[in-house]
């Protein structure tokens, strides 16, 4: 047996067609397409318009059991199986896969462009800037912070008047309100075009948005593992006269933009969203929205070109959508709506789109659900389950599994006690699956240490829990080769009558979504809302906000609320120490005992092993 090459080796021995011939062999017109090099390309949006008439094609989630630190190769299937439907069953494809943040690619889990012989190529393109749309996100966001920052600080040095002299500034002998000051008007009822017929109460209504600076709740974020940026301190210049205030950065993908980005239906849409977000409740218990600021219209021409999805393909010339971000921990993690969409339109009513939601079934397949199939209207006809054995040994009680760190033996050699005592997850995660009413194929990646009993033990698990169907693939070793029984096994479940359902109402109340999740999906006894908590359900619920879905910030790494109770934890109360709301994205965001919301580099992150050949341009060390 020859062993498997590295991905990037792997990557760069494959030569990609260029990216306009793909276009065209998916069906799209040479103005619908804006190259961005050979091997990239966006997507106009005009397209959903040309194809409106179109019927879908089949919707496939891949999601996963509760993983290792290590992933267990749930990219790596999403390109093995459309590899498989695409190159081998000669399906129309799309694969709808999530930009890789700049954290985890120099961090811990290197990039996310799949594995082996199931992968996006060029993998260095697909894992560092692509087309730029984490950096917009990054621009738009820190511009909403510096906005909150500059007009708490304008405010709080300057008189009503000459605030608002300089709010509505002279020009030409005459002062004028911006389309975006008449609409702030609007909302605070006074009905008048020109500035100077105000009265003082109402230009200090106007000029004063009298944000209290303790419920900001906008923060800063960059795409780097940063942690000493987790808690600082701003404003610590004599040039802000003494206005410091305590804040953070979130790394980048979790920013309430990239939430829009993916679940934005249009530009128009994208535009009222980038409009609606809620940064600080105002003294007297208002929210204070980026339209309030004035800044949603330059966020809107920041994000233009990142709301296009990008073209780029796999190692078997099928088509992929690179579009928003990953982390479903500490956001939704799922792939836009609008990729899903046009794919869907693409490939017709025969072919099959497959998309990718983040971490475990218990979190980013719960947040496809309830939040991104209730905005996009979508129905997904199968969901395919990601196992190893790896992870469900270490759910049978193996020893822990550390990035980085070679793996213990019962990790390598056959166990059937672990790997049966470990399938509980398994079973729990298929469990979870079923509330949605959607058939489940699970799909065990093998990997080269597994043995033949070990990788039918949990096919036969898999189908005793209630899956449709359990198969073992060997894409990351073979390619789509390897995954055809996956994609017979896909086809085959997408042919059942959905039943889809949502977990719960969006009318329950903010603390009854929450505990269902918990309960539900997660097997905890019940809740415990902490006082940060409880006041912004009280908060929330006033301001209007509480018939919104929920966005659970928990740990990846467990079922529960701490990352070392493997299997499935039971006997729990869940803390939720916070809520946030993205009233723009539409969520509200529960946080789940201390979850970091911008991770730390290791000791020894994967920059170490990066390195560009001058010679040839060629990048090494990516993985
Ligand atoms: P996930 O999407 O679930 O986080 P990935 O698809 O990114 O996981 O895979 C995680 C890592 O494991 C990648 O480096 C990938 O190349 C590797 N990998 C995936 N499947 C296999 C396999 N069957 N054998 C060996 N390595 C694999």
């Amino acid at each position: 047996e020859k062993p498997v090459p590295s991905d990037i080796v792997i990557s760069r021995s494959c030569i990609p067609k260029p990216i306009d011939q793909l276009a065209r062999e998916v069906g799209l017109l040479s103005d619908e397409v804006e190259l961005y090099g050979k091997t990239k390309a966006k997507v106009q949006l005009s397209i959903m318009k040309r194809l409106q008439a179109q019927p879908d094609g089949k919707y496939v989630v891949v999601t996963g059991i509760t993983p290792t630190p290590l992933g267990e190769g749930k990219s790596t299937t999403t390109i093995g199986l459309v590899q498989a439907l695409g190159a081998h069953m000669n399906l129309n494809v799309f694969a709808c896969v999530r930009q890789p943040s700049q954290g985890p690619t120099f961090g811990i889990k290197g990039g996310a462009a799949g594995g082996g012989y199931s992968q996006v190529i060029p993998m260095e393109e697909f894992n560092l800037h692509l087309t730029g749309d984490i950096h917009a996100i990054t621009a738009a966001n820190n511009l909403v912070a510096a906005a909150i920052d500059a007009r708490m600080f304008h405010e709080a040095t300057q008189s009503d008047k000459a605030l608002y002299n300089r709010l509505v500034p002279l020009s030409g002998g005459k002062r004028a309100f911006s389309e975006i000051q008449i609409k702030r008007l609007m909302k605070l009822g006074i009905d008048k075009t020109d500035p100077t017929s105000l009265s003082e109460e109402e230009i200090t209504r106007f000029a004063r948005l009298d944000i209290d600076p303790g419920t900001v709740t906008w923060q800063r974020v960059m795409d780097t593992n940063d942690r000493f940026l987790r808690k600082i301190t701003i404003g610590q210049s004599s040039t802000e006269k003494g206005f410091t205030r305590e804040a953070q950065f979130d790394i980048t993908v979790a920013s309430e933009i990239m939430a829009v980005l993916a679940l934005t239906s249009s530009l128009e849409d994208m535009r009222i969203r980038l409009s609606k977000m809620v940064v600080a409740t105002s003294r007297n218990g208002e929210p204070i929205t980026t339209e309030d600021l004035g800044v949603s219209g330059a966020l809107t021409v920041l994000m233009k070109d990142a709301i296009k999805p990008n073209l780029m393909q796999t190692l078997e010339g099928t088509p992929v959508f690179v579009h928003a971000g990953p982390f479903a921990n500490i956001a939704h993690g799922n792939s836009s709506i609008l990729a899903d969409k046009i794919a869907l339109k693409l490939v017709g009513p025969e072919g099959f789109v497959v998309t990718e939601a983040g971490f475990g079934a218990d979190i980013g397949m719960e947040k496809f659900f309830n939040i991104k199939c209730r905005y996009s209207g979508l129905r997904p006809h199968v969901v395919v389950l990601v196992a190893t054995v790896r992870a469900l040994k270490m759910h049978g009680g193996g020893p822990t599994v550390t990035a980085g760190m070679p793996l213990p033996k019962e990790y390598v050699e056959e166990n059937l006690g672990l790997l049966e005592n470990g399938c509980s997850n398994l079973r729990k995660q298929i469990e979870n699956a079923m509330h949605f009413g959607v058939p489940v194929v699970v799909a065990v990646n093998a990997f080269k240490t597994d043995t033949d009993a070990e990788l039918e033990l949990v096919c036969k698990m898999a189908k005793l829990a209630g899956a449709f169907d359990a198969v073992c693939c060997r894409h990351w070793a073979e390619g789509g080769a390897g995954a055809l029984a996956l994609g017979k096994a896909v086809q085959k479940a997408s042919e059942v009558p959905s039943k889809f359902k949502f977990l719960y109402n969006l009318e329950l109340s903010i603390t009854d979504k929450i505990r269902t999740i918990a309960q539900m999906i997660y097997g905890a006894d019940d809740i415990e809302l902490l006082p940060e908590a409880q006041h912004k359900v009280e908060l929330y619920t006033k301001q209007g906000f509480g018939n919104l879905p929920m966005c659970m910030a928990k740990t990846h790494l467990s079922l529960s609320h701490e990352a070392d109770k493997k299997g499935v934890p039971t006997g729990f109360i869940l803390p939720i120490r916070d809520i946030r709301a993205s009233v723009g994205a539409g969520f509200l965001f529960p946080l789940v005992g201390t979850m970091p919301t911008i991770p730390g580099l290791p000791t020894r992150p994967c920059f170490y092993d990066i390195d560009l050949d001058p010679e040839t341009e060629q990048v090494n060390g990516l993985f």
